[in-house]
C-alpha cells in the first residue's frame, strides 16, 4: 500500500530523531512491501528562519492531504524572546487547531529492562507499565469563557458539549478495544456539575462497547492511584484540565523523557505523531541546527525527494539525542493512523529487543551497558526489525 506522511523534522534535536525514525520506517516499508511518501514541511523556528511565519499555510495544506504527520519537536532558544504569535510554539498550537485534532493520546511504557530509571517501588511496578492517557485537548477551563474583575477577583469556565465528551469518549473504547479492553473514567463528579455530565455521556458511549469494562475514578483519587497501583489501569480517558496533569504525572511514573511518544487524532484515523519531549536545544547543535532545511528557504522545493536522510553526511550534531520516542511514536502512526498493526508491533518488539541487547543512549544510561548515539541507537533498532 501506498501512504502520504506529512514531516516535521522541526528544531533542536527535532531533525536528528526525525532522521533515525525515517530509517526505521523505510525498513519496514521494505520488509513489508509498502510505500511511505514523505512531503518534508516547515513549522516553528525552521519556518520562522525561513518564511517569517511559525506555521506557514503550506505546512497545514500538506499535513491536511496526508495520512498522517510526524513531528520532531519545536523551538529554542534562538526564538524565545520573539512575540507570542512569531513563537515556535504558536506553530504547535495551531496545526492542533487546523488539523482538528482534539484527542492527546499519551502512553506510558515502562519498559522491564529500564525500570531502574522508575521512581516507584519494584514490587508496585511489577514486569512493566502500560498505560494509555487519552485527553481532551479542545475545551474545558482552557478554551472556557475567562474574565478578570481587576485586582479582586478572575475565572475561567469549566465547559463541556455533549459532542466533545461523546468524541473523546468514543475514542477511549476505540482504543481499548486494541488493548487490555479497561477504560477508566476520571472526572470530579462529587463536586463538579461539568464531571457529573461528563460522566453521563460516557457511561452513555459505554453501551456500545459491552466488552470493554468501564470503571470511574474522582482525580484526587487517580492521582494516587497511579503512584500506589499503576498497574490497575489500561486507559484512562479524562478532560483536558485534569489530563494536562494525570498525563505528566503518568509519563514520569516510567523515569525517561526520551522515551515516550505521543499523539493527537482528528477524527477518523488522522493524527499527528511526536515524542513528548522538546527540542532538547542543551544536547543539539544550535551553531549547525536544522541541517536539513536550513539551506531550503524555498519552501516550495519540499518535496524533493527524502531530504531527510538524503544529506545525512551533512548533518554535524552532538548524536546524543535518544531517538526512541520519535521511533514508538511512528509505531503509533502505523497502528492508528494507517491501521498497520503487524508493523507497529514489529517496531515495539525490535525497541524491546534492542533495549535487552543493553544498548542505551546518555539519557537513560547506567553502568554495565553500552553506550550509544541516536545514528547508532536508530540503526540496532533497523538491525532487530
Ligand atoms: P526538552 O524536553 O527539550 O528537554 C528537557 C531535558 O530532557 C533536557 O535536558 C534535554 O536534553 C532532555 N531530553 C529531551 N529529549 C531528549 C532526548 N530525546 N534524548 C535525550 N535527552 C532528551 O524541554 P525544554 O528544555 O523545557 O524545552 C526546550 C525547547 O523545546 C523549548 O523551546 C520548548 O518550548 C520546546 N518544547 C517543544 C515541545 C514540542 O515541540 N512538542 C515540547 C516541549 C518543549
Amino acid at each position: 500500500m501506498d501512504y502520504k506522511i506529512a514531516v516535521i523534522p522541526g528544531d533542536g534535536i527535532g531533525p536528528e530523531i526525525v532522521g533515525a525514525s525515517i530509517k526505521v520506517l523505510d525498513k519496514i516499508a521494505e520488509k513489508f512491501n509498502h510505500t511511505f511518501n514523505y512531503t518534508e514541511v516547515l513549522a516553528g523556528g525552521a519556518a520562522i528562519d525561513a518564511c517569517d511565519n511559525p506555521l506557514p499555510q503550506e505546512t497545514v495544506d500538506i499535513c491536511l492531504d496526508s495520512d498522517a504527520v510526524l513531528l520532531g519537536a519545536l523551538g529554542g532558544p534562538k526564538w524565545d524572546n520573539l512575540p507570542g504569535d512569531k513563537r515556535p510554539e504558536a506553530g504547535l498550537l495551531g496545526l492542533r487547531k487546523s488539523l482538528g485534532l482534539y484527542a492527546n493520546l499519551r502512553p506510558a511504557i515502562l519498559y522491564e529492562e529500564l525500570k531502574a530509571a522508575c521512581p516507584l517501588k519494584p514490587e508496585i511496578i511489577g514486569e512493566g507499565l502500560d498505560i494509555m492517557v487519552v485527553r481532551e485537548l479542545t475545551g474545558d477551563v482552557y478554551f472556557g469563557e475567562k474574565g478578570r474583575d481587576g485586582d479582586f477577583a478572575a475565572w475561567d469556565i469549566m465547559k463541556y458539549t455533549r459532542p466533545e465528551v461523546l468524541r473523546i469518549a468514543k475514542k477511549a473504547f476505540e482504543i481499548a478495544m486494541k488493548r487490555d479492553k479497561k477504560v477508566t473514567n476520571v472526572d470530579k463528579a462529587n463536586v463538579l456539575e461539568v464531571s457529573r455530565f461528563w460522566r453521563s455521556c460516557v457511561e452513555e458511549v459505554a453501551k456500545d462497547y459491552p466488552e470493554v469494562e468501564l470503571n470511574h475514578l474522582y482525580v484526587d483519587n487517580a492521582a494516587m492511584q497511579l503512584v500506589i497501583n499503576p498497574k490497575q489501569f489500561d486507559v484512562i480517558v479524562t478532560g483536558n484540565l485534569f489530563g494536562d496533569i494525570l498525563s505528566d504525572e503518568a509519563s514520569m511514573i516510567t523515569g525517561s523523557i526520551g522515551m515516550l511518544p505521543s499523539a493527537s487524532m482528528a477524527d477518523g484515523k488522522f493524527g499527528m505523531f511526536e515524542p513528548i519531549h522538546g527540542s532538547a536545544p542543551d544536547i543539539a547543535n544550535q551553531d549547525k541546527a536544522n541541517p536539513i532545511h536550513g539551506s531550503a528557504p524555498d519552501i516550495a522545493n519540499q518535496d524533493k525527494a527524502n531530504p531527510i536522510h538524503g544529506s545525512a553526511p551533512d548533518i554535524a550534531n552532538q548524536d546524543k539525542a535518544n531517538p526512541i520516542a520519535t521511533i514508538v511514536s511512528v509505531a503509533m502512526m502505523l497502528r492508528y493512523s494507517l491501521d498497520l498493526i503487524a508493523e507497529a508491533d514489529a517496531i515495539e518488539a525490535a525497541v524491546k529487543k534492542t533495549l535487552a541487547q543493553g544498548y542505551r543512549t546518555g539519557d537513560i544510561f547506567s553502568a554495565g551497558m553500552a553506550l550509544v548515539g541516536t545514528t547508532q541507537m536508530g540503526q540496532k533498532i533497523i538491525d532487530n526489525l
